[in-house]
């Protein structure tokens, strides 16, 4: 094994998951540190392969194929990631919902179709949401979606997930630094060369700029951020973005423009950032405080910070134009 100071960086990007990824790592030579990266990237592929909603066969397209109609088999991973998701759903107070497809279609944002719909349109979409119709068996990985109208979309937790398995299989294969980030959900793993904690940007929030107002210092974690900046359409002058509140139907509103979330796991940052943008400043950082070893960062619409307890330290400001206020 070679020491940490001669050890080779290798990169590999690809679109993946609908979204930009990207993999780097430290590794004895650049051929090792390819095929680790390669094989990190299958099993991402694999992943989408189970739970996108629009790949024909995965297994969620099978599950709302099939929903009013019979229980069908599904993969240990995608089991895995369903549970997850029932799981946080009663810890958000169903701010987080796996089972809120059937309003995700109907505003289809990013999709050709997207538009702002009708409030009856909004209120018969809401009323296919309820995650008691949604039946699994951990013993037998079948599933069963009770309703006919309700669709499950894992695109607030899955590519948390894929981060996670990113990193395992990395590790697998030998990797101990590196970096893994699949459109803002990101891994750091190890340390840089020198030893020294990898530092993760936090993007400006406001449309138009691309500047970094903040990185926080991690290592050995997952950093994941969630904003009203990142997918959204423009109508009558109204913006309107990806994360849905469940309450009313309609993108989340109440002053939050970003939220970051710091874990263990990219999947808990994944839920816990999409749960706290819909829950506000006040419940949001209530619930980030109340999961142990999650720390987040939150931005207000006035360029206010408000960063957890046991987050502080790790923090630092690059735009002035932004202030950390609690
Ligand atoms: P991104 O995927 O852009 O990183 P998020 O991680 O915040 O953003 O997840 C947003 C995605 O999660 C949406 O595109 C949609 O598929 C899904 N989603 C939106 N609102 C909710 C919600 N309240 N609960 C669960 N999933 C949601």
């Amino acid at each position: 094994n070679k020491s940490s100071k001669e050890l080779t960086l290798v990169k590999q990007e690809q679109l993946i998951l609908g979204t930009f990824g990207s993999i780097s790592a430290y590794s004895n030579s650049e051929k090792e540190g390819n095929e680790a990266i390669s094989k990190a990237y299958d099993r991402i592929k694999e992943i989408e392969n189970l739970m996108s909603t629009s790949i024909e066969g995965s297994d969620v397209y099978n599950m709302n194929k099939k929903a009013g109609v019979e229980s069908i088999a599904v993969n240990p991973s995608t089991m895995e990631v369903l549970l997850e998701g029932l799981e946080y759903s009663s810890i958000t107070k169903e701010a987080f919902n796996i089972g809120l497809g059937s309003l995700i279609e109907l505003w289809g944002i990013g999709k050709d179709w997207q538009k702002v719909p009708t409030s009856e349109e909004i209120a018969d979409a809401k009323k296919h949401i309820d995650l008691n119709k949604l039946e699994v068996s951990k013993e037998n990985n079948t599933a069963f979606i009770k309703d006919p109208k309700i669709l499950v979309d894992l695109g607030g937790i899955a590519k948390g997930y894929a981060v996670d398995e990113s990193i395992r299989i990395l590790k697998e294969n030998g990797i101990k630094s590196g970096v893994v980030n699949l459109g803002g959900d990101v891994y750091a793993l190890g340390t840089k060369t020198d030893g020294s904690k990898w530092r993760i940007g936090i993007n400006n929030p406001e449309i138009g700029s691309s500047n970094s107002i903040a990185r926080i210092s991690i290592s050995d974690k997952s950093v994941v951020t969630s904003g009203d900046y990142e997918r959204y359409f423009i109508e009558n002058g109204v913006r309107y973005h990806h994360i849905i509140d469940p309450k009313t139907g309609i993108p989340a509103n109440n002053g939050l423009v970003s939220v970051t979330i710091v874990s263990d796991k990219s999947i808990d940052g994944d839920v816990l950032s999409t749960a706290s943008f819909i829950l506000g400043l006040d419940e949001g950082l209530k619930l980030i405080e109340s999961r142990p070893g999650v720390e987040g960062l939150l931005i207000t619409k006035d360029r206010q910070v408000y960063v957890s307890s046991g987050l502080k330290d790790a923090v630092e400001i690059l735009d002035n134009n932004f202030k950390i206020v609690n």
